[in-house]
């Protein structure tokens, strides 16, 4: 019996994140939704492209450019059909580009709601007395690493501190308030099971 039962834990945000624009009808800044759908100008052989995204407020747009004067030639034809389809996968990634965003929106809000999908990496399950979590996290999340295990391992956040405090619970890589921050991909967290451990 082998004492380590690893598992991968995949983070997929709910909601993507929201940058804060300038709304002209609210008069102040606001957090702005995408509407999934792309605005496309031709203008000669050369294409324009914006994201639509709509103030949570008043529903105002806010047309965030994906790029300007491109030469037709230049996007591929799956581009092209995504750009003319709004394809879903194709807008997605736009919408959870946080580095693009940053560069229009000074502040962004994050998605806290995640689904965790959950992956068993060793044979045996439920046998092991260590528990080695890895989490996979492609997209931008805003929630922190006490909050996921917490939730998820049905454990209060202190005792979460605690058990760190105590060396049952080890982070990798690790730093003083690792807990507190936002999760990243590639973390490795491992957990020593205990009497009242539900998972
Ligand atoms: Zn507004």
């Amino acid at each position: 019996m082998c004492d380590l039962e690893r598992v991968q834990w995949t983070i997929i945000p709910r909601t993507a994140p929201q940058p804060w624009i300038a709304c002209s009808r609210c008069g102040e800044p606001k957090p702005f939704r995408s509407s999934g759908k792309i605005r496309l100008n031709a203008n000669g052989r050369r294409l324009d492209a914006w994201l639509i995204y709509k103030c949570s407020d008043c529903d105002g747009t806010w047309n965030r450019p994906l790029f300007e004067r491109r030469p037709i030639g230049d996007i591929s034809i799956a581009d092209l059909e995504a750009l003319q389809s709004n394809d879903p996968g194709w807008v997605k990634s736009y919408e959870f580009d946080i580095g693009g965003l940053r560069d229009r929106a000074r502040r962004i809000d994050e998605g806290t709601e995640v689904e965790v999908h959950k992956q068993t990496l060793t044979d045996e399950t439920g046998t092991g007395n260590i528990l080695e979590i890895t989490l996979v996290v492609r997209s931008a999340v805003g929630l922190r690493l006490d909050r996921l295990l917490a939730a998820e391992l049905g454990l209060s956040r202190s005792r979460l501190h605690a058990l760190r405090e105590q060396g049952q619970l080890r982070i990798d890589p690790d730093h003083k308030d690792v807990l507190r921050r936002r999760i990243r991909d590639g973390t490795r967290i491992v957990l020593e099971r205990f009497k009242e451990a539900r998972w």
